[in-house]
């Protein structure tokens, strides 16, 4: 997709607040600090329009990007700040589980890890809730730039081998500064935006 417009156009707390007018949604999910806003300002060609907030318990919010007038990007809240308690990690748990059962006209969920760690923690929830939602899931191994070629690989290899990911499923290495990995991205993104999923 060539991206002509995008622009912000609400930040929801709860599903009645979401968008009704049934445009496809793709939306991102990962850990804060995991590079979500810098490729969303990528993928949507606008410096600054998606914003990471540092502040731990910051209320969790849904924010929804127009892209062309026919498609929402969906930036879900980001989770895994050091000092966050049980409360926000449930609270986290509950925004994602609302949107992802809110029968939303969602074709894809790009699920961020950081190429350097192996996933830990609530990335196991975020691929668990995703799972039970049966939503394809496009997973992408963020600042992929920080790591040597041959280190890399071996940590992609880490990343399948600790989320149990089949050796097929989609696993695409991103680095916002070389833009590497950003084609792909954008084919499996209008791949799903072609097709229409039974489930939705
Ligand atoms: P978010 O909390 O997931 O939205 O993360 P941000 O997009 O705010 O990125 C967190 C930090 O990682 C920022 O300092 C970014 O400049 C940096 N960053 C994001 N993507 C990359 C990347 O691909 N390579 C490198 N080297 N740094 C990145």
């Amino acid at each position: 997709m060539k991206v002509l417009s995008a622009g912000f156009v609400k930040s929801a707390l709860r599903p009645e607040q979401y968008p009704r007018d049934g445009r496809p949604e793709i939306a991102f999910v990962g850990r804060s600090n995991v590079g979500k806003s810098t490729m969303l300002n990528i993928l949507l060609n606008k410096k600054g329009l998606a914003k990471t907030s540092k502040t731990p318990g910051k209320t969790q919010t849904v924010n929804f990007f127009d892209v062309n007038g026919n498609v929402y990007f969906v930036d879900l809240p980001g989770y895994g700040y050091a000092k966050v308690g049980k409360s926000l990690r449930e609270e986290w748990a509950k925004v994602l589980t609302s949107y992802l059962t809110s029968q939303r006209p969602l074709r894809l969920v790009v699920a961020l890890v950081d190429s350097r760690h192996k996933p830990a923690g609530q990335d196991f929830d975020m691929l668990e809730l995703l799972e039970q939602a049966q939503v394809p899931t496009l997973i992408v191994a963020t600042k992929a730039d920080k790591q040597r070629p041959n280190e890399l690989a071996e940590s992609l290899c880490d990343i399948r081998k600790t989320l149990d990911i089949d050796s097929d499923a989609l696993l695409v290495p991103f680095s916002a500064l070389t833009k590497a990995g950003l084609r792909d991205i954008w084919n499996v993104v209008d791949d799903a935006l072609r097709t229409k999923t039974g489930k939705r």
